[in-house]
């Protein structure tokens, strides 16, 4: 299907799906696609990571611009053709440069994870020291995990949050940052509920001569409209995703305010790490980076943030814990450390009826990272799709029923849940 008649289609999202289905020859993987859309429209999405992107995000991701090779950087290509994608590079560049209030950026990482791994080959040789947030306490994979790059190539000391209040310990992070001088510090984390203090991590950085990285792949959107503290100009580096709060295409960014490491994280993206950039989404994610310089993207991660609120205290008058007590930004964690009942036994219970988390890990887990005791849940894709604060009650009482009655009937709860998808399609 040729991208005319794509931009032709100016019905809704799940039309115009359809209307892409009904032209793909692959008829099997046709009927996956649709299979997914219509799991998507019909579910309630609770994981904190997805949100759904609009029809420009779509569209350019989907277009003819994943033919293009362009090795190399606007105007320093190895390959010719490259006139209009240069532009598109260029404008998705100055666009991020733009949204963040720094000075260079590099669009390239095909993912976050790919964003942070172009920071260590940048500022690191193999086995230094890396200090970062434990997953237990909401750091991510390659902040150190011993199954990932980063747990195997560095020497990797991690730091968690206080056991009662659940909010990062900076005192050992202080600590743990002097007795083993790292060469780098990561401040960022994938399921920590409360603000973050990146002046602190500075601070600290300075004291023993680290870089720091903020890897707010989950809270960039929260940053760009001033719903959670900026990290520059204390970090030296940034990386995010642009598919989580940000609410672009999958991947990644690098940014920075000083042209040295500059140098070094473009060299370490390509020919470092990438081969030929994905153009089609670069573009969606300069699309990305517009859409969420504008008031209306201010207003929604307003909602995101009132809605997890929201959540959060309905999910507490029914009696359940959650991590720190709460939450300041668009997810929350769900503590059932001390009941009969696992993260990965809750998730499935929740999928029965349609709606989709998390198993999570909570501080000082007893249990298996395959069991957890922990669930996570955020609210930034539900909101895209115009679910206000009255909502969250509902959902709670949803998710309440269903966990007090694993083996209970799941039929009201599913009309429940498609009833109120229905309220509020996706476009
Ligand atoms: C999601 C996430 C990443 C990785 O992003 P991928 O695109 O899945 O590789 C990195 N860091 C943090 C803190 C994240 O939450």
């Amino acid at each position: 299907m040729g991208i005319h008649s794509m931009i032709q289609v100016k019905s809704t999202s799940q039309e115009h799906n359809a209307a892409m289905h009904h032209a793909m020859i692959d008829t099997e993987m046709a009927g996956f696609i649709a299979a997914e859309s219509k799991r998507q429209q019909d579910h309630i999405e609770l994981i904190a990571s997805e949100n759904f992107v609009s029809r420009d995000i779509l569209t350019a991701c989907g277009s003819i611009l994943t033919n293009k090779y362009a090795e190399g950087y606007p105007g320093k290509r190895y390959y010719g053709g490259c006139q209009y994608v240069d532009q598109i590079e260029q404008m998705a560049i100055d666009r991020a440069k733009s949204l963040f209030g720094c000075a260079f950026a590099n669009v390239q990482p095909h993912s976050g994870s790919q964003a942070n791994q172009a920071v260590f080959l940048a500022l690191l040789e193999p086995r230094d020291t890396i200090l970062g947030m434990s997953m237990d306490s909401g750091g991510h994979l390659t902040h150190g995990a011993k199954v990932s790059l980063t747990g195997k190539w560095f020497n990797i000391v991690s730091y968690g949050v206080n056991p009662v209040t659940h909010r990062v310990d900076m005192d050992q992070v202080r600590d743990l940052a002097k007795k083993h001088r790292p060469k780098l510090m990561i401040v960022g984390a994938s399921s920590y509920p409360r603000i973050l203090n990146f002046k602190e991590f500075r601070d600290i950085a300075d004291e023993v001569g680290a870089f720091l990285l903020a890897d707010v792949a989950h809270i960039s959107g929260l940053i760009v409209t001033g719903h959670h503290p900026h990290p520059f100009p204390h970090a030296h580096v940034l990386t995010s995703t642009t598919h989580k709060t940000l609410r672009g295409p999958r991947g990644g960014i690098v940014l920075t305010n000083e042209e040295e490491l500059a140098k070094k994280i473009n060299g370490a993206v390509f020919p470092g790490l990438q081969g030929g950039p994905l153009m089609h989404v670069i573009a969606a994610k300069g699309i990305c980076f517009q859409e969420a310089s504008t008031p209306a993207f201010s207003q929604y991660i307003g909602s995101v943030c009132d809605n997890a609120a929201a959540l959060a205290q309905a999910l507490t008058q029914h009696g359940y814990n959650l991590v720190s007590g709460g939450t300041d930004n668009h997810l929350l964690v769900m503590d059932f450390s001390g009941l009969d009942l696992s993260g990965h036994a809750a998730q499935h219970a929740l999928e029965a009826v349609g709606i989709t988390t998390n198993k999570n890990g909570v501080p000082n887990d007893r249990c298996s990272y395959v069991q957890t005791s922990g669930l996570r849940l955020g609210t930034p894709a539900i909101t895209t799709r115009g679910f206000m604060v009255p909502d969250m009650a509902i959902i709670a009482q949803c998710i309440h029923q269903r966990l007090s009655n694993l083996d209970g009937p799941v039929d009201v709860l599913v009309n429940q849940v498609e009833q109120l998808c229905q309220k509020y399609p996706l476009n």
